[in-house]
């Protein structure tokens, strides 16, 4: 007989470490509801919370602001994203230099798409940083302490010829002082895996947590997916066939969907998962009872 399965081992929270995602809200209603997502997830203890950064900096204000708000009234630590998109060199570091006068010392440094949506090719501003490679060293030029975390694509980033060249990205951000990796989502965990070994190869070992997107809506997600290169693959269309006009039905797919996701990737020894949480609470609040995660108060 073989031994307990780890997702089902009576010690399997001990062993998971989680971060979730945020974006910064648009409205006062939306701002209660991400404060209230917020207060829920807060005694599950994440590693960290990280607040989105919109596109051209257009959210640059609310992402400071958020996340400056749960440095002070929650206990978790709080990472601002920030990008390079529609900003000068002196511009992004202003904006850095005035998030770290907020408290806020940890960053995940993008380089962003253009802001007439994704899909297009990004042109760097004159004068500004080209890619997060850049960025990361602008961060780390202002403080050497910050603490970085960087995107990984483990299908490969749209705009990348091949796996060689995204990876040596990857590296070089490393080398400029990022210690962690978020994925893209994914579907396929075989992708997860194949990257992951494909970046150790590389001789990377940062951890690289892999970013699991809960599904609200299979068709915006599809969307989504189709202009980010992730792929959406035939078995997980077929689940959601037929249920654009029963939310119900789609809600538990999607959180069945998700729970066999989280549980195989643990199976293959995953122990750390950054969740794309979109400012909802529920489905990522059930992944977390289910992989042994429990409020501490
Ligand atoms: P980089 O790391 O600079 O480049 C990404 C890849 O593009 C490289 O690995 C490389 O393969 C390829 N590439 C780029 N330039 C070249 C070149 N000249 N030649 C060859 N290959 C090249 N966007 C936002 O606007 N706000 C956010 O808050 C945000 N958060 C994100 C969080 C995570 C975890 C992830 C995965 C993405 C996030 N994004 C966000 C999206 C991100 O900005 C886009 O995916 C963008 O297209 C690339 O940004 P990057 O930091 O990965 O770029």
């Amino acid at each position: 007989m073989s031994g307990v399965r780890l997702s089902r081992s009576p010690d399997l929270g001990k062993n998971i470490r989680v971060s979730f995602e945020f974006f910064p809200p648009k409205s006062e209603q939306m701002e209660d509801r991400l404060w209230q997502t917020v207060k829920r997830l807060e005694p599950l203890r994440p590693e960290f919370f990280s607040v989105t950064y919109g596109a051209g900096g257009t959210t640059r204000e609310r992402t400071g602001r958020t996340v400056a708000r749960i440095l002070k009234e929650t206990p978790v630590e709080a990472a601002a994203h920030i990008t390079c998109v529609d900003a000068t060199r002196a511009e992004v570091d202003a904006c850095i230099r005035q998030f770290a006068s907020l408290g806020i010392n940890r960053f995940v440094a993008l380089r962003g798409d253009p802001t007439n949506g994704s899909g297009g090719k990004f042109k760097p501003t004159d004068g500004g940083y080209q890619n997060a490679i850049e960025l990361v060293a602008a961060l780390k030029a202002i403080n050497s302490d910050f603490d970085i975390a960087v995107s990984a694509y483990p299908e490969k980033h749209p705009e990348s010829p091949d796996f060689a060249t995204d990876i040596d990205f990857l590296k070089r951000k490393i080398d400029n002082g990022a210690t962690r990796a978020i994925t893209q989502c994914f579907f396929e965990n075989q992708h997860y895996q194949d990257y992951v070994e494909r970046v150790r190869k590389a001789g990377i070992d940062i951890p690289i947590l892999p970013g699991i997107l809960p599904i609200h809506d299979f068709w915006q997600v599809k969307s989504f997916c189709e202009r980010n290169g992730t792929h959406i693959p035939n078995w997980l269309e077929q689940r959601f066939e037929g249920l654009k006009n029963d939310p119900q039905t789609h809600a538990l797919v999607a959180a069945a969907v998700a729970a066999e996701q989280v549980t195989e990737l643990i199976e293959q020894g995953v122990t750390d998962f950054h969740f794309y949480t979109l400012n909802r609470s529920e489905p990522v609040y059930a992944l977390c009872q289910l992989i042994g995660i429990r409020p501490s108060y």
